[in-house]
């Protein structure tokens, strides 16, 4: 197993460029919405103590957190792609899972004060699987479409996810995104087509358990010599993406040479495509690698 922890160091998270140019320098008109919103209790004796504190004196039973407590009573917007998607968020738990956001909107940046972070260079699709994580602790699987009986198209990006992941250093987004993806091609017996190497390698330029898998993908298309996957992975396409791409050339020749037996990554230990080292927790057990 390879470990990647260099790829994901801290100090990644300064590195996101945040486009925040068009950010409004006051709260905009929702600013009534944004500080009652839906689903947040708001009363007199709330609103006169200690936001996020525990009641109680040191004698008191530890009582668990409300939900209140868990969200806080104040929000903040996200702007999103290409047609600046919103979506109003939980400043608190937003900030409680994700220490890129609280580094952004408790530090000394212009969001914190605006309230307001804009991610134009993200799918909206994806910050909408991510703060479903937030919320609900999960990311829902991927499903299959048919487009017009000729080719299964996923419900969503998997490559794009995994790249807002790995920008906010969410190491255990990436692997569950991962998992998703392999369960996914698992059952449907896909493979992730040509433009899918070639995107991986685009948006994670580091090594990542994503570029991984795309150069597994690769040898195993190249080892069918009859049938749907070698016309669909042909000689000629593959030797032009070598030499298009050729941070996956290497990659990819590499593997042939020193990789041993052809493998075929849906049916290997989905461990072997997480960011956590061999001896480091799973997401999935919080004990020790899954296999
Ligand atoms: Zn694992």
């Amino acid at each position: 197993m390879v470990k990647y922890g260099p790829a994901y160091s801290p100090q990644d998270a300064s590195s996101v460029a945040i486009v925040n140019s068009q950010a409004p320098t006051t709260i905009p008109s929702t600013s009534e919405n944004i500080q009652n919103p839906p689903g947040t209790v708001v009363s007199s004796a709330m609103t006169s103590g200690g936001e996020g504190k525990r009641s109680g004196g040191k004698d008191e039973p530890k009582q668990p957190f409300t939900f209140r407590e868990n969200m806080g009573s104040e929000t903040v917007e996200l702007i999103v792609g290409k047609d600046k998607a919103k979506f109003l968020v939980h400043k608190k738990l937003l900030c409680d899972k994700i220490p890129y956001f609280d580094k952004m909107f408790n530090g000394g940046f212009e969001e914190a004060r605006s309230k307001i972070a804009t991610f134009s260079e993200d799918r909206a699709q994806s910050m909408d699987l991510l703060l479903g994580w937030v919320y609900h602790g999960s990311i829902r699987k991927i499903q299959g479409t048919n487009n017009n009986g000729v080719r299964e198209i996923p419900s969503w990006s998997f490559v794009d996810m995994y790249s807002l992941a790995h920008k906010l250093c969410l190491r255990d987004v990436q692997d569950e995104v991962m998992d998703a993806y392999l369960t996914y091609s698992f059952e449907g017996e896909s493979m992730p087509s040509f433009e899918t190497w070639t995107s991986a390698y685009d948006k994670v330029l580091s090594p990542s358990p994503l570029r991984t898998l795309m150069v597994y993908f690769g040898r195993l298309a190249l080892s069918f010599n009859a049938g749907e996957f070698a016309t669909a992975f042909d000689v000629p396409s593959i030797l032009e993406l070598l030499f298009d791409n050729s941070d996956f050339g290497v990659d990819f020749l590499n593997l042939i040479r020193y990789g041993g037996a052809v493998e075929d990554p849906r049916v290997m230990p989905r461990c072997d495509f997480n960011c956590h080292g061999k001896d480091e927790p799973c997401y999935l057990t919080k004990k020790g690698p899954c296999t």
